[in-house]
């Protein structure tokens, strides 16, 4: 199959929506099973034998020539986030479909079996909570997310039950204990590097790991009009502060993104000196090291800058999630896949989470990252370009094929 059609399908399948005029493609809704039924169709096309597993994700399976050769497990998610552009996930899922049906066509059967999995839910618009399909098929999917609510007061198990799933048999999607050759996805790399190189792909060697924290800056209230600058314990001031530390330490580290996306002064009122403050934070870098290094020094200088301005500081950690390596043995593979083609390899690491993280608890996993014009992603103007897109296809078809010799 052509590069240009998978780029097609990835705008045909972009029409499925559950809103008029743009993409928005949430877990287990009619739109998803529309979506399904469109790529199921792709894949029983391709050859595959197709179905869909307790949590909803889409499987399309051709076996190998020797069954205890294992299943090497391709994909990516075919749910988006809202306002989306058309290749975030698809693309990944589009490209192994694309692979299955040019080995098909070229005889020569693999001994192990691949399948092709489109993930149900990666991006958590519904349910807030990430990778739930992964998930399921990693085999760490928590019952106890079933009962989770969406803005319409249906709970996950009741959505699962409605599009055709199986609530109550979610561990039935698990893969645990399978024998597994690994798991590889190809994706946009929703960042600038590949284009500030002008390469067409690049090899992911970890996805960040991420900290994120909830700052509270206690200070005093007061009048504004009243309470003579030299006498304030002005909240908000000792969390300005903060935030340009923040910036500042990131800009000093290589390859660290910290952001204070929520800030909040309390009581809020224009004539009253702010006593309380709230800042979120959120560090990534692929070395747990560097991340935890940044995240102390900026509790420090959080804690050095309220102590000069008679400010109380609480920290709260909300959330911290370890770097997920890429499987060395895969990725030398998929880096040699890269090198036949002619091509150097770029190697990079992910900022953004994907369903490799999830995979990564059941299996070796690799990634192919896909240059984006301008970076650009989670907006309708996220954009691939053919050529790049068939580079992806044949490196991701060597690499197959290497796995088999
Ligand atoms: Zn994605």
């Amino acid at each position: 199959m052509s590069a240009a059609e998978v780029v097609r399908r990835c705008s045909e399948l972009a029409a499925i929506s559950e809103e008029d005029g743009r993409l928005t493609r949430r877990f287990a809704t009619p739109a998803m099973a529309r979506a399904n039924a469109l790529v199921g169709g792709w894949m029983a096309a391709a050859g595959m034998a197709v179905r869909t597993d307790p949590a909803g994700n889409l499987v399309g399976r051709v076996e190998g020539a020797d069954p205890a050769a294992g299943t090497l497990l391709l994909g990516s998610h075919l749910d988006t986030v809202r306002d989306a552009g058309a290749f975030d996930g698809p693309l990944g899922v589009l490209a192994a479909v694309a692979c299955v049906e040019r080995l098909r066509t070229e005889g020569a059967p693999l001994p192990f079996a691949i399948e092709v999995l489109g993930f149900s839910d990666e991006e958590g618009l519904r349910y807030g909570t990430a990778y739930l399909g992964s998930r399921a098929v990693a085999g760490t999917f928590e019952p106890a997310l079933l009962d989770l609510v969406d803005d319409d007061g249906v709970t996950l198990g009741a959505a699962l039950r409605d599009f055709g799933g199986a609530p109550d048999e979610v561990g039935g999607a698990s893969r645990r204990g399978d024998r597994l050759v690994g798991y590889c996805e190809v994706h946009i790399e929703q960042g600038p590097v590949l284009e500030g190189r002008d390469m067409a792909v690049g090899v992911v060697s970890a996805i960040a790991g991420a900290t994120r924290a909830e700052v509270e800056f206690s200070g005093r209230a007061g009048h504004a009009g009243t309470v003579p600058m030299d006498a304030r314990h002005d909240a908000a001031c000792a969390a300005a502060e903060w935030v340009l530390a923040v910036e500042a330490a990131a800009r000093a580290e290589p390859a660290l993104v910290a952001t204070v996306g929520r800030l909040e002064a309390r009581p809020g009122a224009p004539n009253v000196v702010p006593g309380a403050a709230i800042a979120s934070l959120d560090v990534r870098h692929a070395d747990d090291a560097v991340r935890e290094a940044a995240v102390s020094a900026l509790r420090a200088e959080a804690q050095r800058i309220g102590a000069g301005r008679g400010v109380e500081v609480a920290w709260r950690e909300v959330m911290s999630a370890p770097a997920v390596a890429a499987d060395p043995a895969l990725t030398a593979r998929l880096a040699a896949a890269v090198a036949e083609h002619g091509l150097p390899v770029v190697t990079l690491p992910s900022g953004a989470g994907h369903d490799a993280v999830a995979l990564a608890e059941l299996t070796g996993v690799a990634m192919l990252f896909v240059r984006c014009a301008g970076g650009v992603s989670h907006h309708p103007d996220e954009s691939v370009d053919e050529a790049d897109v068939a580079v992806a296809l044949d490196v991701l078809h060597t690499f197959v094929r290497g796995l088999a010799r």
